[in-house]
């Protein structure tokens, strides 16, 4: 667990709450619209294995994404890049390349600030709790078949690549197991 994951998750609620989020997906235009600071633009020019840039000049930021790659895709670089400019203000440039298709362990070996960024536009596109209310299934449970199927819908209704989804329902999966058995606790109060 990153050691500002708190603070990360303050931060995206801030978002959501002031973008009005309520049911996926989550809209880059309605974050624009809030946060006239922040300009997104398509780009050809970034280097190989840049999927996106942050920069930041007289206060306004304004992010690159490749032209040509995936709409979900450019959707998580975008909102990588955000989270640069919400936790390293003190940074003027980022220049990322996006890993939202790629597993766990690349997630964990990258420099922490680009983890970090990485949760704040996993958490800002699909929010622990707003994922749990379309999972009613114990998914420890769940067969494979209906678990890809799940994996499919739900990255579809997040607008999310499917390894994305996948990641974010085995953090809902963990979550789940630390507040399992709370009906007890309410039942006996
Ligand atoms: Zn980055």
């Amino acid at each position: 667990m990153l050691s500002r994951t708190n603070e990360i998750i303050r931060s995206v609620t801030e978002i959501h709450l002031a973008t009005r989020f309520t049911d996926p997906p989550f809209s880059v235009r309605e974050f624009s619209k809030y946060y006239p600071a922040f300009q997104f633009q398509a780009s050809t020019d970034l280097p190989a294995g840049i999927d996106g840039q942050l920069v930041v000049q007289d206060g306004r930021n304004y992010v690159f994404f490749r032209k040509g790659q995936s709409h979900v895709r450019n959707r998580f670089t975008i909102c990588h890049e955000v989270g640069h400019a919400f936790l390293h203000v003190e940074e003027e440039a980022f220049k990322c390349d996006a890993v939202e298709h790629r597993g766990r362990d690349y997630f964990l070996h990258r420099p922490i600030k680009e983890q970090e960024a990485d949760f704040f536009a996993a958490e800002l596109l699909v929010p622990l709790p707003m994922l749990d209310r379309f999972v009613l299934d114990d998914l420890n449970t769940v067969k494979e078949k209906e678990h890809q199927e799940l994996v499919r819908v739900l990255a579809e209704k997040f607008m999310v690549s499917k390894p994305c989804m996948q990641l974010r329902l085995e953090d809902l999966n963990d979550i789940r197991r630390t507040t399992a058995g709370r009906g007890v606790y309410l039942k006996r109060a």
